[in-house]
């Protein structure tokens, strides 16, 4: 029997998964699809920063547009490491697609005039 606190959202339910994946504790069926993609494929959606080139000591927001592998998640930092934008950005403008390959872009989520 595995324990895990579902992280979908604030309600935060205590999750137990037996060694048949059967998963209880959930009130919603989002926390049985979490349990089982933590416990086989545990994957995060990376929020952080990166500088912008033109704007000293600015930095502007980023994710990625779908979550990753928990095991790639230091090298698709460091690749974001790398990034920079110029001003102005919008919501959405993409600075990287396919990030290390994988099935996720690189997307600014905060505008700057
Ligand atoms: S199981 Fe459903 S209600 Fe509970 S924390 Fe997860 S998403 Fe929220």
């Amino acid at each position: 029997m595995k324990e895990l606190t579902c992280i979908v959202c604030p309600r935060g339910c205590r999750l137990q998964v037996d060694d048949n994946m059967n998963v209880t504790g959930n009130f919603c069926p989002r926390g049985k699809a979490y349990a089982i993609s933590e416990l086989t494929n545990p994957v995060r959606t990376i929020t952080t920063s990166i500088r912008v080139s033109n704007r000293p000591h600015t930095l502007v927001s980023v994710k990625t547009t779908n979550p990753v592998p928990k095991d790639k998640i230091f090298d698709v930092m460091k690749e974001i490491d790398k990034l920079s934008v110029s001003a102005p950005v919008r919501i959405g403008q993409v600075v990287k697609t396919r990030v290390l390959g994988l099935e996720s872009d690189i997307v600014i989520t905060k505008n700057i005039d």
